[in-house]
């Protein structure tokens, strides 16, 4: 962790809900100072303070907006990288992730032998020294507990019921922080709280759950829906399904993948009427084509063809996507109007709060230092990791 000071001035900070003049003051890692008229900040002069802020080495972002680093809660890989074929990828594509603002995710597995969660896990806890890049703060586990009827891109022979034993050896302490399950599957609800007693956030996908199902498993303590509308019982008026419960009952939040793809852009401005900023959380859920040409990857065991935009199995499933999490920012304004700023949280201050990162997600007194300018076309233009600067325009 850097020990040298960095003032970070002349932007607009993301605060609370708008981006407003303010000044950062960066050291060992973490914002000890803003300076803004209403960032709520200290500005108290103290003779301390205000050294630092003198001998801070200047980081200049005059008009920029000056944001908390993106945080991406599903993603698979990326430039050429693919977590189910190297665990230990992930720490490269985290140095390669920091380009898009993102500084911090849950790399993602989907449905495969447990012997590739334990490598992931282990790859997790063997943090290269010296590492500067997008943070790994633990693992998603998107199957196996899924079902079959709404496999999507995964191999359903894999597929398990919930038991005590499939869920073992996971809990946070171990690196896990997020498990997608098929709520309607038998056990599920006891699954479900023995993993929030175990720290683990719980989501609901690729699932047929009706809506009296849902509601249950967010009584057992679900807290959100992954990839909204894909690989679920879709809504209809008279069987709303997990769709609909995600989007009238306010304890769940809901991940959407905003690429033009998997959602049509009118199911996208329905959801984020429904959800509202608090609730709306952007995912890539990026695999390997994600940063490369259109061509062939390896996805999983089975091979997946990119077209530059989508990405599909041989049968045509939709297998991830290729979106980079500052597209998904730029996608989500221009497809509901919403503001930047919103449009930023959606995807740094609302899935900290999920997955309760409460030192990630804001720019106050105490987080840590890792910030993501843009410029006024939402552009990625430099990022900060940790207080280290590891993009610059
Ligand atoms: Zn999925």
């Amino acid at each position: 962790m850097t020990e040298r000071l960095i003032r970070v001035t002349g932007g607009r900070c993301l605060v609370d809900t708008s981006f407003v003049e303010c000044d950062l003051l960066i050291d060992d890692g973490h914002v000890i100072d803003v300076r803004g008229a209403r960032a709520g900040g200290t500005g108290t002069g103290a003779a301390s303070v205000q050294a630092a802020w003198d001998g801070a080495d200047e980081l200049d972002v005059a008009g920029r907006r000056v944001a908390p680093g993106l945080i991406d809660l599903q993603i698979n890989g990326g430039y050429g990288l693919d977590l189910a074929t190297d665990p230990t990828a992930v720490w490269e594509l985290g140095r390669r992730l920091a380009r898009t603002g993102v500084t911090a995710f849950l790399p993602t597995l989907i449905t495969g032998p447990s012997s590739r969660r334990s490598s992931l896990l282990e790859a997790l806890a063997r943090r290269p020294s010296g590492f500067v890049g997008a943070e790994p703060i633990g693992a998603h586990f998107e199957g196996p507990i899924l079902n079959p009827d709404r496999r999507g891109a995964h191999d359903a022979s894999m597929m398990v019921e919930p038991s005590a034993a499939v869920i073992e050896s996971w809990d946070a302490a171990s690196g896990v922080r997020l498990v997608t399950l098929a709520p309607e599957l038998p056990g599920a609800l006891e699954c479900i709280e023995a993993l929030v007693g175990r720290g683990i956030v719980v989501f609901g996908g690729h699932t047929t759950a009706d809506a009296a199902v849902a509601t249950a498993a967010v009584d057992a303590g679900m807290a959100g829906v992954t990839h909204l509308f894909n690989a679920m019982a879709s809504f209809g008026h008279r069987s709303p399904n997990l769709v609909g419960v995600a989007l009238s009952d306010e304890r769940l939040s809901a991940s959407v993948i905003v690429d033009r793809v998997h959602v049509d852009p009118v199911a996208v401005r329905l959801a984020w009427r429904a959800l509202g900023p608090s609730r709306f959380v952007l995912v890539t859920d990026a695999v390997a084509a994600m940063g490369q040409p259109a061509g062939r990857f390896e996805f999983a065991d089975r091979g997946a063809v990119s077209d530059g935009r989508a990405v599909r199995n041989d049968d045509g499933t939709l297998a991830g996507s290729a979106l980079r999490m500052d597209e998904a920012v730029r996608n989500l304004v221009e497809i509901t109007g919403c503001t930047p700023a919103e449009a930023v949280a959606s995807a740094s201050a609302v899935p900290a709060r999920l997955i309760g990162e409460t030192d990630r997600g804001h720019l106050g007194v105490g987080a840590r230092a890792d910030i993501v300018v843009f410029d006024d076309d939402l552009a990625v233009t430099d990022v900060l990791i940790g207080g280290e600067v590891v993009t610059r325009a």
